[in-house]
């Protein structure tokens, strides 16, 4: 049922009214490669550190849990400080927040420096979800274009920021659903254009979404690496993506410690379940194995680039673990086929262009080979 349609009584939000909830379509096929979910999960030994941290939070669940998730806050501080720079301070606690997903971390984002009367500005193609996050914050909502090859335009970027004075810019590096990593130069720039010209010449924040900052490509710097210089850069990461933790929901940033202070304002209190915080610090103490793969799939991720592009498709350049191919006629009939022969994608981003997240070498395998019957058929 969409919103509002069937039930026009209901006191709707008048935005609201015939919108359907975001969501991927989820199907049981053998081979789902839609929503960029590490393909492989954990070992039974990580699996049992988990049960036995949560059972442990389960003999005091009686209580409400840290409302600060101190331990957990540390352990994300540390993890964060391998991708500093040499020589840069190592994140520290205060500098980080967490909540159940990043999802949820950029809509208290949104809620903390968004709202009416303020805006938020991307780069489409972009992430799907951010214009909802202006929406449920009452945030307007604008998005500027990215370049053909999908790279920022940074003067058009600049004079957008200009024009519209944005308190939020949300800016996904690797991007979503083009795998385009920023350069740090972007990031440089947006951060001072926002700081002169944000929220009506008194500053805005720019928030880098590294949800697959762990898959960029070797020599693809993260942003964490210029926290010391913008004090108005947020840095988002999650742990669904490389961490291989999609069902955990813990998404999680690091930024000056004044504006995780802020956050702690609108965010409801108790959000973080003590289970949640018990299995993210035992998954946390298995980072090395639950990120083991990380290799191996951006590995498989430049084959299939090199693959797709041997077959005649286009292809965007990839730091994340996802594909954007096309272009299609009729795209929606390419992702119909691969269905019908047990392969999910992702029917999004630009008209013509289908996404594909990387799985293991047989998910991979089956892709390739449904792949090429449907595009012989679409001939
Ligand atoms: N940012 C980007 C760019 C994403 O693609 C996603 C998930 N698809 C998210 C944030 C949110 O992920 P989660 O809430 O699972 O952390």
């Amino acid at each position: 049922m969409s919103a509002g349609t069937d039930a026009g009584w209901l006191p709707l939000r008048d935005e609201l009214r015939g919108i359907e909830p975001y969501g991927a379509p989820q199907l049981d096929v053998p081979v789902q490669l839609n929503v960029n979910e590490n393909p492989y999960g954990p070992s039974e030994a990580c699996v049992a550190d988990i049960a036995a941290g949560v059972a442990e939070a389960a003999r005091t669940l009686n209580r409400y849990p840290d409302r600060e998730f101190t331990a957990l806050r540390e352990a994300l501080a540390a993890y964060l400080s391998r991708d500093v720079a040499a020589g840069q301070e190592p994140i520290a606690a205060e500098q980080v927040w967490a909540a159940n997903g990043s999802n949820e971390v950029m809509l208290q984002l949104l809620q903390a420096f968004g709202g009416p009367g303020r805006t938020a500005v991307s780069f489409a193609p972009t992430y799907s979800m951010y214009p909802e996050y202006a929406r449920d914050s009452g945030t307007t909502w604008v998005a500027g274009r990215r370049a053909e090859d999908f790279s920022l335009d940074l003067d058009a970027a600049r004079e957008l920021v200009a024009e519209h004075g944005p308190s939020v810019v949300l800016l996904p590096s690797p991007n979503n659903p083009t795998g385009t990593a920023l350069p740090p130069e972007a990031v440089d720039a947006l951060c001072v254009a926002v700081a002169e010209h944000g929220n009506g010449g008194r500053g805005g924040i720019v928030v880098v979404d590294e949800a697959y900052g762990e898959f960029r490509r070797a020599g693809t710097p993260s942003a964490l690496e210029q926290l010391p210089t913008h004090r108005n850069l947020v840095v988002t990461r999650t742990m669904s993506k490389a961490f291989a933790g999609a069902g955990l929901r813990l998404g999680y940033l690091a930024a000056d410690p004044a504006i995780t202070d802020a956050i702690r304002v609108v965010r409801l209190p108790y959000h973080l379940s003590s289970t949640t915080q018990a299995t993210a610090l035992a998954a946390l103490r298995h980072a090395p194995e639950l990120l083991g793969q990380v290799d191996a799939l951006r590995a498989e991720r430049d084959a299939l680039v090199v693959w797709l592009r041997a077959q005649g498709h286009e292809v965007a350049d990839s730091d994340a673990n996802f594909v954007l191919f096309g272009r299609f006629a009729d795209r929606h009939a390419v992702w119909q086929g691969l269905l019908d022969r047990g392969v999910l994608i992702r029917e999004t981003g630009p008209e013509g262009w289908l996404r594909v997240s990387v799985g293991t070498p047989e998910e991979m395998a089956a892709f390739r080979d449904a792949l090429v019957i449907v595009t012989k058929e679409d001939q």
